[in-house]
């Protein structure tokens, strides 16, 4: 389970931390870099949130694992940046599992020439899918959602050995049952975690 942390201050992450979760994943780089910095080492840092070309650079020096490639231009920059790595930056590729407009993430019909041409640059590890579920109170959407997800990863796998043992990250306070039904591996959870976000 990975601890979702948009939010939250440090004194209490540290406490999700004590308490067992996995990982923390940030939305934005610069709150990470105010917030997070005492869990380097500690835990793997996922970057869940869009993640702006301008704010690559800084993302690759601080994330262990960027979960919201979406493009081939986005994985192009990150490449460029990590090129000559000893050890290559793991990224998950996000795909739009429900079509809702306006949503990041790469449409399910590109997720596998995503997968595939940016497991292919220097510096890149393609070792996940990543989704957000619908914005509904409908389990059948919720669920075919994530089962395009697990079914994506299963076609890609077979031409993509580090999928094949990869993760699958699906799955939110509202709706992380349903995902680990269909298969997901990792859980994103901030509500569940901390209680509501302040506004
Ligand atoms: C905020 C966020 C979460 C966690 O959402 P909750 O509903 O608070 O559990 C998970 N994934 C992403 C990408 C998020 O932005």
């Amino acid at each position: 389970m990975l601890a979702a942390t948009k939010g939250v201050p440090p004194e209490r992450i540290a406490e999700a931390v004590e308490a067992g979760v996995d990982a923390l994943g940030e939305n934005r780089v610069q709150e990470a870099r105010e917030k997070l910095d005492g869990f380097r080492g500690v835990k793997p840092l996922h970057m869940i949130g869009h993640l702006q070309r301008n704010k690559a650079r800084a993302a690759v020096q601080f994330f262990d694992v960027i979960e919201s490639v979406d493009s081939l231009d986005l994985a192009r920059v990150l490449s460029r940046l990590v090129w000559d790595r000893e050890t290559p930056l793991e990224v998950y590729i996000e795909v739009n599992t429900s079509g809702e407009p306006g949503k990041y993430g790469v449409d399910p019909s590109g997720a596998r020439s995503l997968a595939l041409s940016a497991a292919a640059l220097p510096g890149l590890k393609v070792t996940g899918l990543m989704t957000v579920g619908p914005l509904t109170d409908d389990a059948a959407a919720m669920r075919a959602a994530f089962r395009r997800l697990w079914e994506l990863s299963s076609e890609i796998a077979s031409d993509l050995p580090d999928l094949e043992a990869g993760t699958l990250s699906m799955g939110m306070s509202g709706d992380y049952e349903i995902a680990i039904e269909e298969g997901a591996t990792l859980v994103r959870v901030g509500t569940g975690v901390f209680g509501p976000r302040q506004a």
